[in-house]
């Protein structure tokens, strides 16, 4: 049977990354990716995007109702963000983890926000806060046919 599975949603778990466009500017592009990639995560997605305002503002609809909801919207929509997918066992809460508490003062040393911002308004990174809501946002920033299937040779190195 013809593989059609890049056109269906992946079993496992799966978060939305996302480098936001203060750390696009500030070039972490780089140093960010490395985090999940020596991690030992699988990459799925990834782009450089600008991002629209009406999409911005469903990502972020739960906080509509905040004070700071129209400098969100203004932040992310500032300039080019890089939108990535990733992959493996656990991976929402261990990027939650790995990217640190919303305000970056408050971040731990070794996280992201902890070693590379200093304030909420300018955290550098965003990860999706369930598994539900990974799904969600991987649909809402990625179009299908936009993942890629495929296994890392590291696999059997990295999960026994
Ligand atoms: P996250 O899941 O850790 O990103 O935090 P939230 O879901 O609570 O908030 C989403 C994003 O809104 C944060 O990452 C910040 O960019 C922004 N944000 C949250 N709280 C504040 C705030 O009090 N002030 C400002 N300026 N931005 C905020
Ligand atoms: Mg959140």
């Amino acid at each position: 049977q013809k593989c059609a599975c890049f056109l269906v949603a992946s079993e496992v778990e799966q978060t939305y990354i996302m480098i936001k466009p203060d750390g696009v500017q500030r070039g972490l592009v780089g140093e960010i990716i490395s985090r999940f990639e020596k991690k030992g995560f699988l990459l799925k997605g990834l782009k450089l995007f600008q991002c629209p305002k009406d999409l911005a503002q469903e990502h972020y609809k739960d906080l509509k109702e905040r004070p700071f909801f129209p400098n969100l919207i203004d932040y992310i929509t500032s300039g080019p963000v890089v939108c990535m997918a990733w992959e493996g066992d656990g991976v929402v809460a261990s990027a939650r983890k790995l990217i640190g508490a919303t305000n970056p003062l408050q971040a731990e040393p070794g996280t992201i926000r902890g070693d590379l911002a200093v304030q909420t308004g300018r955290n550098v990174v965003h990860g999706s806060d369930s598994p539900d809501n990974g799904k969600r946002e991987i649909g809402l920033w990625f179009k299908e046919g936009e993942l890629a299937q495929w296994e890392s040779v590291q696999t059997p190195w990295l999960i026994e």
